[in-house]
């Protein structure tokens, strides 16, 4: 009997959920904001080398981490979810079983690559045997819930396959780049939706190219998703409606937008007092919620900025 088959999936209902065979289509690669936005000036998830307790730490194998679980209770690799469709990674692919590692949520660890590995335990999906089914009848892939499936691609993801961009939530007390200290981590049980107005003032400042992933955060429609949406809402905090706008700056003047860059800037550096000081020079919340979800909108070459105010704030 091989390792995996005691992680084996169980029968998929037609009817109601079970947790023990649970269908997913796409799976997402989740990491912190400041990787996040290196991966997005590269265009493309680099594989690095595994640096918890894995029997291919020894072999230097470099891969990118994917997993169709999704944690309600919060991610412990951090706040920004990249997901691609599972059958355009793996096409052509060999599959492989590493390992069940011995966590709370015990995982079960396979290996995608290109390469031929024969010191490796070949893995089918087809076969039914292990945590991972792929039903060829009706074209779906399982997993059984009760384990975590991880799935390590020994190849980097271009951005060209991104499905959706969405913020999550950080877990509040693991984080998996600060194990042994996760107070370290400045976004330890952050929102997504504050994780994501983060995400978005430093996207901002730092002028990153949104354009080439802006279907990633949109419906088919060109409608903004909800996950997006919460982001914009928390950009520009609740407390701006009640500062005292002095208006020393008057609202047509150019120098408007470099004051609202500004402002991100100061928030993206988490310095609530250097960014409430800025505000006060303008005229009102308005003028500033409308100027920052432009500069947003400019690094998407998103055209209907009035939309995205409205989808938000319905001012
Ligand atoms: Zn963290």
């Amino acid at each position: 009997m091989s390792e995996f088959e005691k992680f084996k999936v169980g029968k998929p209902t037609r009817t109601r959920f079970n947790q023990s065979c649970k269908p997913f289509s796409n799976v997402r690669h989740v990491c912190h904001i400041s990787t996040a936005i290196n991966i997005i000036q590269d265009h493309k998830i680099k594989p690095r080398l595994i640096t918890d307790k894995s029997k291919l730490r020894s072999t230097r194998t470099k891969v990118c981490w994917l997993s169709p679980n999704e944690w309600g209770i919060g991610y412990r690799y951090g706040n920004v979810s990249f997901e691609f469709n599972i059958d355009e990674l793996i096409d052509g692919k060999n599959i492989y079983w590493i390992e069940s590692i011995d966590y709370d949520i015990p995982a079960c660890r396979f290996l995608i690559t290109n390469e031929e590995k024969p010191n490796l335990k070949a893995y089918k999906p087809k076969l039914k045997n292990g945590p991972w089914w792929y039903n060829q009848e009706n074209d779906t892939h399982y997993f059984n819930g009760y384990y975590c499936l991880e799935l390590m691609l020994e190849e980097e993801i271009l951005l060209d396959e991104l499905l959706k961009l969405e913020f999550v939530k950080h877990h509040s007390s693991y984080c998996a780049r600060y194990r042994t200290s996760p107070k370290k981590c400045n976004e330890l049980g952050s929102l997504g939706a504050k994780a994501g107005s983060l995400f978005l003032a430093k996207a901002v400042t730092q002028a990153l190219d949104l354009s080439l992933i802006k279907d990633s955060l949109l419906e088919e429609k060109g409608e903004v998703t909800v996950n997006f949406e919460n982001a914009l809402a928390y950009l520009i905090p609740g407390p701006f409606s009640k500062l005292e706008y002095n208006n020393v700056i008057d609202k047509e003047s150019d120098a408007v937008k470099p004051i609202v860059r500004g402002i991100l800037n100061s928030l993206a550096l988490d310095e609530y007092d250097e960014a409430k000081e800025l505000a006060k020079l303008l005229d009102s919340e308005e003028k500033i919620i409308e100027t920052s979800f432009k500069l947003v909108a400019e690094l998407m070459e998103y055209q209907d900025v009035d939309k995205l105010i409205e989808s938000v704030y319905e001012m």
